[in-house]
């Protein structure tokens, strides 16, 4: 009897993709109380829902025996006065992750290439090879994206472009003006989607008007999302912000529900929610300098994060990611292994609650035998 192989060669080829243990599971897995285990490997944020827009679901609940609003009239308005843009301008997705697919699916044919960085956000690989695309992978430069060498590697056949900032898993930042200069040399044809999942925990010295660069390079696509900062990780709601031409293009194979009603009734709460935000990136502040000072402590060194978890070290050998992961998850705490990533002795822990980040570093301490 011979085996039967379905579908195409690039999709059964294709890894799928690794998600951060779910607290269920690993109470089952080591038998331990879930209310004792401290997750910290999805870099969702540690104080949940806002209030705001729990109180939004409360009233929508009522509603849901019909379907979404296709067009996401609210959530585009309100989005569209925050940023100064029209509506016409605003895809939205079901979680930013459906914006990268559906871009890779607009804007590139099977066998054209995309290019992104080493240790860059796992899902451009994943959309690249669901399109039956080529993927370049540039080096990285200090864990973060060299986009010089980024430029170079753009090939006549190149459509698209990938750029995390801050990336994903290693929190590298590039700079504004540098991101500029790069929009600058891109060919007009290819389209480059600046992912900026963790916008919202910049600095305020570093942050740069991205939107304001979606005028200037019609090439240019800009990627949000309410999983992070905003505390929606679960509803699943991001968006991007483009020129008509590309947007009209990426809407086309957009299903047509794929923001559901609670989640476009609870981003529109959060995006007005500016306290929460606030509160967010503090509470992440302070939670980046207590887990630093703890891994300069253990002398481990780590990756400067500008997003909401920190990229570190735990040992020599290459199994060392997975051996401490091992020993964190017996001690209830669950982090994020990055061995899929290239990063086999690394691990990539979320910034909690302080409890949280106390649990963890208590953890690793016994894990390294270092208590
Ligand atoms: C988390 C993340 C996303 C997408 O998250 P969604 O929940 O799908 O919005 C996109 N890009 C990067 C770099 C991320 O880390």
């Amino acid at each position: 009897m011979s085996a039967t192989s379905y579908g195409p060669s690039y999709v059964r080829a294709l890894a799928p993709y690794i998600a951060g243990k779910p607290i269920a599971e690993v109470a089952r897995e080591f038998g331990l109380d879930e209310a004792r285990i401290v997750k910290l490997a999805s870099n969702e944020n540690p104080l949940g829902m806002p209030p705001s827009a729990q109180a939004a679901l409360q009233r929508a609940v009522s509603d849901l025996g019909r379907y979404p609003d296709a067009n996401g009239f609210d959530l585009k308005s309100a989005l569209a006065a925050r940023y100064g843009v029209s509506e016409d301008w605003i895809t939205l997705g079901n979680g930013s992750n459906d914006i990268l697919e559906m871009a890779a699916h607009a804007f590139v044919e099977r066998d054209q290439s995309i290019v992104f960085a080493q240790y860059s956000f796992a899902v451009y690989a994943l959309a690249t090879q669901g399109v039956g695309a080529r993927a370049i992978v540039v080096p990285a430069k200090r864990y973060g994206h060299d986009l010089d060498a980024m430029l170079a590697a753009i090939e006549p056949d190149t459509r698209l472009v990938f750029v995390a900032n801050p990336n994903n898993p290693t929190g590298t930042f590039i700079p504004g003006e540098q991101i500029e200069a790069f929009l600058k040399q891109v060919p007009q044809h290819v389209v480059v989607v600046l992912d900026e999942a963790y916008t919202e925990y910049l600095a305020a010295d570093q942050r740069y008007d991205s939107i304001e660069w979606t005028r200037r390079y019609p090439n240019l696509m800009v990627s949000r999302t309410f999983s992070k900062a905003y505390g929606l990780a679960g509803l699943r709601v991001g968006f991007a912000i483009a020129q008509p031409p590309l947007t009209d293009l990426v809407n086309r194979l957009r299903q047509p529900f794929n923001v559901n009603s609670l989640a476009q009734t609870a981003a529109v709460a959060a995006l007005a929610d500016i306290e929460f935000l606030t509160r967010s990136a503090e509470l992440n502040t302070a939670g980046y300098k207590a887990l630093t000072a703890a891994f300069d402590a253990l002398g481990l060194e780590y990756v400067p994060s500008h997003g909401n978890f920190v990229l570190v070290r735990v040992g020599d050998e290459d199994g060392a990611g997975a051996r401490v992961n091992l020993g964190l998850l017996k001690e209830g705490v669950i982090v994020r292994p990055v061995g899929n990533y290239g990063l086999p002795q690394w691990l990539r822990v979320t910034i909690g609650l302080p409890a949280e980040n106390e649990v963890f570093v208590a953890a690793l301490r016994r894990v390294l035998g270092r208590a």
